[in-house]
């Protein structure tokens, strides 16, 4: 039977709820514990899909097509457990869900209320993650006392008051802030926080108290006593070098023991390989530097997933991987090589819209002519695309059908029809809805012999990426692109997923995301060998 920890969080936002969730399961993940997370997003949208990268970050695409919030990122990366649609909801699905039963008549004869109505269909998909896991870690977005969290706050109350005492457990992460003026911690805001919890029913078992100096025993005690939790379940988290040493900080704090006193069983977290890989990313024995080419680098949390993913390359490397941002736009104004300079490798990252492009695909054209590693992810493919049949094919208004839509040679263009991940028709036009119409999720590819892709798989089967764009490499260029030594290394039912250039070390061009499907403890492929490679050039 599944346990269940919630997690919420106090004072203010970005106190890394979603890392101290993520932490605390992969304690228990390496102690031999099933486990799966839950993000509960507070806002009215369905998804994060159509809100802006600047004002939400990263929208995570997990393996079933589903456009989540980036903490479902952080979970994989740290449980290295694939997660579903199941594994975040919004307070907009919630309703919607509601509204529809209501429509059809699921609620006859009933008014419908926020208690029990939104209150169960909460409850209702909290324990559809369960997934007969040993452990649901749920996190709950935002911060105790916001209005929009309240009925995720009373369905909490609700599970707990239902189900025995050694299944579920509240953790609040709240901020002891350091006044330099008095010179003091202090834990007032944390008490505050922890009454409107209680307030609402709910007594937390476990603080974790982010802080940036070391919490005095005497200060630990005043917590306990004046927010009722016992006093080894006042566990510290100071700043960390890097997100993945806060498991292993949390188990020196001495979480182990409220953690296994509390649900009565044997915690005992096998740490060795995770440790070996926290200290070749604190202390890596070579560097190495890749100009990372985007737009939205006002916000690096846009670039989560594949900042992550070059970090678990490096620390399977044992190198540090430096980025060295590159504005798109800059280079459009004083061109390649001010900005990427002597960077050992160029990445061009996914994007959308047209603000940036062509800077980006001059940065592609250096890259491919002074024969510099190059990864293209997503628009970074589309646009090497683009690049090679404009500066080699001679086709000089190529273009993707997203920035020019007249454009006569649309290298890149919108197909009208295709079949989804569930093998449904779905029809695409310029004038499709926004929400939820890209090609999401995991689709199958197949290398082709002999290709850096394959090489970087290491064997030759079928392989699953995930993706999320509109438009699609046009499949009429495909024999004038290999002729002239652009080729087709992976096709997905007649879709174009990869292409590399013949001639040149190592110039790679994805389709897919691979920086979805990379974890700690299992780098994704692809950018692991494209971070080799750069070590190469170094
Ligand atoms: N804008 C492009 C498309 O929709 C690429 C999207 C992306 O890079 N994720 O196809």
């Amino acid at each position: 039977m599944t346990k269940f920890i919630f997690v919420t969080g106090g004072v203010l936002s970005s106190l890394g709820k979603g890392i101290t969730s993520a932490s605390v399961a992969t304690i228990l993940k390496q102690s031999g514990y099933q486990v799966s997370m839950l993000k509960i997003d507070p806002y009215l949208n369905v998804d994060p899909g159509t809100m802006s990268p600047l004002e939400h970050g990263e929208v995570f695409v997990t393996a079933d097509g589903a456009e989540t919030d980036l903490d479902v990122g952080n979970y994989e990366r740290f449980i290295d457990v694939t997660l579903s649609a199941k594994n975040n909801f919004t307070t907009g699905q919630v309703y919607s869900s509601v509204i529809k039963r209501e429509r059809q008549g699921g609620y006859l004869g009933k008014t419908i209320q926020v208690i029990p109505h939104v209150v169960d269909e909460i409850k209702d998909r909290i324990f559809a993650a369960c997934d007969d896991k040993d452990f649901l870690i749920v996190e709950l977005g935002g911060t105790v006392g916001d209005i929009e969290g309240l009925p995720f706050m009373e369905a909490i109350r609700e599970i707990r008051f239902e189900l025995e005492k050694t299944r579920t457990m509240n953790i609040h992460v709240s901020l002891i802030p350091f006044i330099k003026a008095a010179g003091e911690l202090k834990t007032k805001p944390t008490q505050h926080s922890v009454q409107e919890l209680r307030r609402i029913g709910i007594t937390p078992h476990m603080l974790v108290c982010r802080t940036e100096q070391p919490l005095p025993k005497a200060l630990k005690k005043k917590l306990a006593m004046s927010c009722d939790v016992d006093l080894n379940a006042i566990i510290e988290a100071s700043d960390a070098n890097s997100i993945y040493q806060v498991p292993l900080n949390f188990i020196r704090e001495g979480i182990l023991t409220p953690l296994a006193d509390h649900f009565n069983i044997s915690i005992k977290p096998d740490m060795t390989k995770w440790d070996a890989l926290v200290k070749n990313i604190l202390v890596p024995q070579a560097e190495v530097t890749i100009a990372f080419v985007g737009k939205y680098l006002e916000l690096k949390e846009s670039y989560k997933s594949l900042t992550e993913a070059l970090i678990h390359a490096g620390a399977h490397t044992n190198t540090k991987v430096n980025i060295n941002w590159c504005d798109s736009e800059r280079i459009e104004d004083v061109g390649a090589y001010d900005i990427i300079g002597n960077s050992d490798a160029v990445l061009v990252a996914g994007g959308f819209g047209h603000r940036g492009v062509e800077g980006k695909i001059t940065a592609i054209k250096y890259a491919r002519e002074n024969k510099i590693p190059y990864l293209g992810i997503c628009l970074g493919m589309q646009l090497a695309v683009v690049e090679f049949a404009r500066n080699v094919l001679g086709l000089e208004d190529a273009n993707s059908v997203e920035f020019d839509k007249d454009t006569k040679n649309p290298l890149i263009y919108l197909i009208d029809e295709f079949l989804d991940q569930n093998g449904a028709t779905q029809i695409r036009t310029q004038e499709s809805p926004m929400g939820g119409t890209m090609r999401l999720g995991e689709y199958p590819f197949n290398p082709k012999e002999g290709s850096k892709i394959q090489a970087a798989y290491g064997k030759n089967e079928t392989y699953f990426e995930r993706h999320r764009h509109r438009y699609e490499a046009n499949p009429a260029y495909k024999t004038q692109l290999e002729k002239a030594g652009m080729i087709v290394s992976g096709e997905s039912n007649g879709l174009i997923e990869t292409v590399e250039i013949e001639d040149h070390p190592w110039f790679v061009g994805v389709q897919f995301h691979p920086e979805f499907t990379s974890r700690l403890e299992n780098p994704n492929a692809i950018i692991l060998d494209f971070v080799k490679e750069a070590i190469k050039n170094k």
